[in-house]
């Protein structure tokens, strides 16, 4: 299961909290150093990120991250079971129409793992990596080196479409820093329909998910993020 480590949202929660600073360009080039302030001015929109894609299952355009697009990830399971697991990081763009008209968005730090899990009766269950793979059509013999793979994601960059599971996750830092995550809180609010335990379900509203989420243990309002939670088998 590809699931969302604290690093990889500590990134995004930092990504969304910078405010976005102006390009300086134009006011250096002025040669002018007066400062001119509008007091009138209305505040500057802010507040948490509001998802665009709404969850379900989407075709992506598929691309490998910038940095770090190939890694293996070293972690214990719960069980105590060590994993070194070849991952690829990539983004999904997703072609949408809202009330403005159509427009993509690109869903960021998407991880797919390639550590082979096994089910409750023992059968190995396909990777995320191999799911990915059999979403964007890449066919490989059984066995490959990871080299082959690596060149068969990289040619397919920028190039080929999968279909992937949309869902909507946010983390609260907050209950992370005050130490309120325990067995019962994971910190976690996602739209899946099947969420791990001591994760929040996302809260709806009229049948439908609400943009804005707060945290249920603490009431902190939270970045709500896309992700691709799971591939699916592209359309013939
Ligand atoms: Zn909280």
């Amino acid at each position: 299961m590809a699931t969302l480590d604290e690093s990889t949202l500590d990134t995004m929660n930092n990504l969304t909290d910078k405010p976005a600073l102006d390009d300086p360009t134009p006011n250096m080039l002025n040669g002018d150093d007066t400062i001119d302030v509008d007091y009138d001015a209305p505040e500057r929109a802010s507040g948490p990120y509001v998802p665009q894609v709404y969850p379900g299952v989407y075709p992506f355009l598929f691309a490998l991250e910038d940095d770090t697009p190939f890694e293996v990830r070293e972690y214990d399971t719960k069980k105590g079971e060590h994993i070194r697991e070849f991952t690829v990081n990539h983004k999904a763009t997703i072609s949408i129409t809202d009330a403005a008209g159509p427009k993509e968005v690109t869903i960021r730090f998407n991880r797919a793992g390639f550590h082979q899990w096994t089910d409750k009766n023992g059968n190995k269950l396909n990777s995320q990596g191999g799911e990915l793979l059999r979403s964007l059509n890449i066919k490989l013999p059984p066995r490959t080196p990871q080299a082959q793979v690596k060149q068969a994601l990289q040619e397919s960059d920028s190039r080929v479409m999968g279909r992937g599971v949309v869902n909507w996750e946010a983390y609260c830092k907050a209950c992370k820093e005050d130490n309120r995550l325990d067995a019962t809180w994971s910190g976690i609010v996602s739209t899946k329909p099947r969420t791990k335990k001591g994760d929040a379900r996302w809260p709806k509203e009229h049948g439908r998910y609400v943009t804005e989420v707060k945290c249920p243990k603490c009431g902190a309002e939270l970045n709500g993020r896309e992700r691709i939670t799971d591939y699916r088998l592209p359309q013939e």
